[in-house]
């Protein structure tokens, strides 16, 4: 049995059905948990014979989770594992390491079934959800790699392979989790999900009622181009997508961070740039442009800076909160399903 991600109380009871004393259960989770030790050999405040026969019965998934390969780029920055799951699944995961701390980009799907133009993850579809304690296991592997230099994740974006709103229950528990004290007391503050515009998704998330930001990938305000860039946009009109991340601001007090991708002579225009603040002008938000990281097998390009600076210009003329996100990582695929790709062409 796999204990990784169980409360303390789940532990509790099946620590006490293999005769262990209950406190046992405490230890552990202290050692998994705020350690981010994972063998259950070097839990030395247990005793041998309590060591041999924890390990004889349980797992712990980080330990189990194989880092397939584990880039660093040139920028000192962003490391990409490929990991693969118990069942064989690759999942990809970006760790930073921003002056403020180091943060993780996680995903929450193997694969993804939303079929965006521009995005590698989708290339092959969703194979399924992750769980809990795979959304977890990403976060404390990176925590597991830190420990050396007595270092823990600090931020958290559900922003890598898959749609988190499609999987939200599995999501949101693994935010909770590290928001407990018992965990990493992490703040909801430093967490954000990023979602393609699933409004029943944006609206649950308003109904926990908690500080997350929320992401949301937008990418054309052009109804169209929208649906051909991202399918989603027949279901969920962008529209009233904006209308319901505005809601989700009021209730949370949270700014929402639209996402735009820029692919050159396709949504990069002044024009574009106008109609986009136009949808935002008023609303509790601020832009993060991306330009395009090409991905091999589908043609788009990134535009130059000059075009990247006129589309940003006249988002700040018009008073719309703008950003240029910094590219990292390109040199190690570290953008979205370019790795895990590569390696499932491979084999
Ligand atoms: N499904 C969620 C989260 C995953 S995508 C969502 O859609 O928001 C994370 C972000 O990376 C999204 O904004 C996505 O549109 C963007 N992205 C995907 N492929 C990209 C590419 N080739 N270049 C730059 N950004 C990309």
């Amino acid at each position: 049995m796999d204990i990784f991600g169980l409360s303390i109380g789940e532990l509790q009871k099946e620590v006490e059905a293999m005769g262990l004393p209950g406190y046992r259960a405490k230890q552990v989770f202290q050692w998994i948990y705020q350690k981010a030790v994972f063998d259950f050999a070097l839990m030395s405040n247990i005793s041998k014979e309590d060591r041999s026969k924890l390990k004889g019965s349980f797992t712990i998934l980080p330990a189990v989770v194989k880092v397939l390969k584990k880039l660093d780029s040139k920028d000192g920055i962003t490391s990409k594992l490929l990991l693969e799951l118990q069942d064989g699944a690759t999942v990809e995961t970006v760790l930073m390491n921003h002056d403020y701390g180091y943060s993780i980009c996680v995903s929450s799907q193997v694969g993804c079934d939303m079929h965006c133009a521009f995005c590698a993850s989708g290339l092959q579809g969703c194979a399924r959800s992750l769980t809990k304690a795979e959304i977890l296991a990403q976060v404390y592997l990176c925590n597991g790699l830190l420990r050396q230099a007595g270092a823990r994740v600090s931020r958290i974006v559900v922003m890598g392979s898959g749609e988190p709103m499609l999987n939200f229950d599995n999501v949101f528990g693994a935010l909770e989790f590290l928001h407990s004290g018992e965990a990493l007391n992490m703040s909801y503050r430093n967490m954000t999900v990023s979602t393609c515009g699933i409004i029943p998704g944006i609206n649950r998330m308003k109904e926990l009622a908690r500080p997350i930001s929320l992401a949301v990938s937008l990418h054309s305000v052009r109804d169209e181009l929208r649906t051909e860039l991202m399918p989603v946009n027949r279901a969920y009109p962008f529209v009233r997508v904006i209308g319901a991340a505005e809601d989700y601001a009021l209730a949370s007090g949270r700014e929402v961070t639209y996402e735009y991708i820029l692919l050159k002579n396709i949504n990069d225009s002044v024009e574009d740039a106008k109609l986009l603040a136009n949808f935002l002008k008023f609303k509790h938000a601020s832009i993060n442009l991306i330009p395009a990281n090409p991905v091999s097998e589908k043609g788009w390009q990134r535009p130059d800076d000059r075009r990247i600076d006129r589309f940003l210009e006249e988002l700040n003329r018009q008073h719309v909160n703008a950003t240029v996100r910094k590219e990292m990582g390109g040199d190690i695929n570290a953008a979205c399903g370019q790795l895990r790709n590569q390696f499932m062409k491979k084999k």
